[in-house]
């Protein structure tokens, strides 16, 4: 932690109603590089999430209230102090997450370009006025918050997750609070600090940080005065959370998990394929819900594109995310590593081939080494569940068709990315994946003026651009009559 130069950034307790909450009972936050203890942090309670529901509620008719300029302008500081804070900021999350440096940084300026964005935005929630069936009506749609906004967010991006949430929660006129990863509670901490150095008001940005996941969800999705849940993280407790919700009949936002398959035709620019594979496979350490996860490339150009690939595989540097030049850092915990492991050892137990790679990595017991796998088939549990580490797995097929089915047969529906410089093909390809994101000639496709969601059971919401703060308002009909 000596690597962080604003000490205000380092806190060890919730943000509830403006303060900062200090228990004696405290949890550990691990730095997945080296295993050693960062920091320890008060472990706030289902209690504690309850004070922060209510706190969003108290706070949340004074921030609606707002002229959107107004809270534009406070958004616009928040954005303004976590970009002068991007290096510590960055430190930190690499710290608690293990990502490279450079990355912790793009991702500290991604999360910050979403408040920047929904600042903008704030001032555009526009209404409508709609032709009226009698000459005395007058019809008038209006876009109000929804009210008190929860979210429970994932360790893989601590910072952008919470940002991209809060961000068009707080510009719609909502109020917030997060739980975010145990694992990764500091990042959501620093953003709190500079919430509150933006002028943020008490009450309308609160951070409960505990290890008590189930008991924070069910008041989060329970909570009478919590009007929408919005959650990033695995298929399997999205469902359970979707199930709470319903009892309030809450609105919810789910960005579950992804099974993005890549593919690259036979009229694919192969270099140009392989540099985005790069980036859509080995970002985070293949740690990302968009990551490409199934490889598919037609077989007349499948050899050469994995002879490049590989070579392009071996430049890769595994080190520690402080370390310079390091391009792939620890995976998240040994639970992670053990199931990479296991997917790619029954791969290869089933019929695939290792051209690379295939187990830890002398940095150290969390690092995976970069890893490619041959003839792999769509039975094979790596073609069905998110591998979440750094293997890639390379399926070859034979024609569109066969392209196009093999990756649409999954029951998750977040990013595809091909490659094609056919624009038939390109059409084509594009209409029939059932995928809310579809890179065309491109492995990196997220940004703030962009809609980011699924289809499937990848879940439902957009999150940036201007779609982006309808998760968080409701449409409110005005009739005008007697006129
Ligand atoms: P991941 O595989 O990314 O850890 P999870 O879905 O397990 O995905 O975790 C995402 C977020 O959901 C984390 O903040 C985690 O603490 C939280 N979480 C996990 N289980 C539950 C649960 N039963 N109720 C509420 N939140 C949960």
């Amino acid at each position: 932690m000596q690597h962080i130069s604003c000490k205000a950034l380092i806190q060890h307790g919730s943000f509830i109603n403006g303060s900062w909450q200090l228990h004696d009972n405290r949890f550990d936050v691990i730095n997945p590089a080296n295993q050693e203890v960062l920091a320890q942090v008060a472990t706030a309670t289902a209690a504690d999430a309850e004070q922060a529901v209510l706190s969003a509620e108290l706070a949340f008719a004074a921030w609606a209230a707002q002229p959107a300029a107004k809270r534009a302008e406070i958004l616009q500081r928040w954005y303004q102090l976590i970009m002068q804070h991007q290096d510590d900021l960055a430190r930190l999350l690499t710290l608690e997450q293990g990502k490279p440096l450079a990355e912790a940084k793009g991702e500290i300026a991604y999360g910050a370009s979403y408040i920047q964005w929904f600042a903008e935005e704030a001032k555009r929630l526009y209404g409508d006025t709609i032709p009226a069936p009698s000459a005395d009506k007058r019809i008038i749609v209006q876009r109000q918050p929804v009210g008190v906004v929860a979210a429970i967010t994932p360790w893989n991006f601590p910072n952008a997750m919470i940002a991209r949430k809060a961000a068009a929660a707080l510009a719609a006129g909502c109020t917030f609070v997060v739980k975010p990863a145990q694992q990764t509670p500091l990042s959501a901490l620093a953003l709190a600090e500079l919430a509150d150095q933006a002028g943020i008001p008490a009450g309308v940005f609160n951070v409960v940080a505990g290890t008590d996941a189930k008991g924070i969800g069910e008041v989060l999705t329970r909570h009478e005065k919590v009007a929408k849940f919005s959650f990033t993280g695995s298929t399997a407790v999205g469902k359970q959370l979707l199930k709470q919700c319903a009892d309030g009949v809450k609105r919810v936002s789910m960005e579950l998990g992804g099974n993005a398959p890549f593919i690259v035709f036979d009229d694919a620019d192969i270099d140009a394929a392989v540099q985005g594979l790069m980036l859509a496979k080995f970002r985070n350490a293949g740690q990302t819900c968009v990551c490409a996860n199934r490889i598919l490339v037609q077989r007349s150009v499948y050899q050469s594109f994995a002879d490049k690939l590989a070579i392009t595989m071996t430049q890769l540097t595994v080190a520690d995310g402080l370390a310079d030049g390091s391009q792939i850092g620890p995976l998240i915990d040994d639970k992670a590593v053990a199931k990479v492991t296991q997917l790619q050892q029954s791969a290869l137990d089933q019929g695939a081939t290792l051209l690379l790679g295939g187990g830890c990595h002398s940095a150290g017991k969390q690092f995976f080494q970069p890893t490619l796998i041959s003839d792999v088939n769509a039975d094979m549990a790596i073609s069905k569940e998110e591998i979440f580490g750094p293997v890639a797995a390379l399926m070859a097929f034979d024609t569109e068709q066969e392209a196009i089915e093999l990756a649409n047969n999954t029951e998750y529906g977040l990013a595809a990315y091909f490659y094609s410089r056919d624009i038939g093909r390109v059409f084509r390809v594009a209409q029939a994946l059932q995928f809310g994101m579809v890179g065309i000639n491109e492995g990196a496709i997220s940004n703030a003026a962009a809609p980011f969601g699924g289809v499937k059971q990848s879940g439902y919401g957009r999150e940036g651009s201007h779609y982006g703060l309808d998760d968080y308002t409701d449409i409110k009909y005005l009739c005008l009559g007697g006129l």
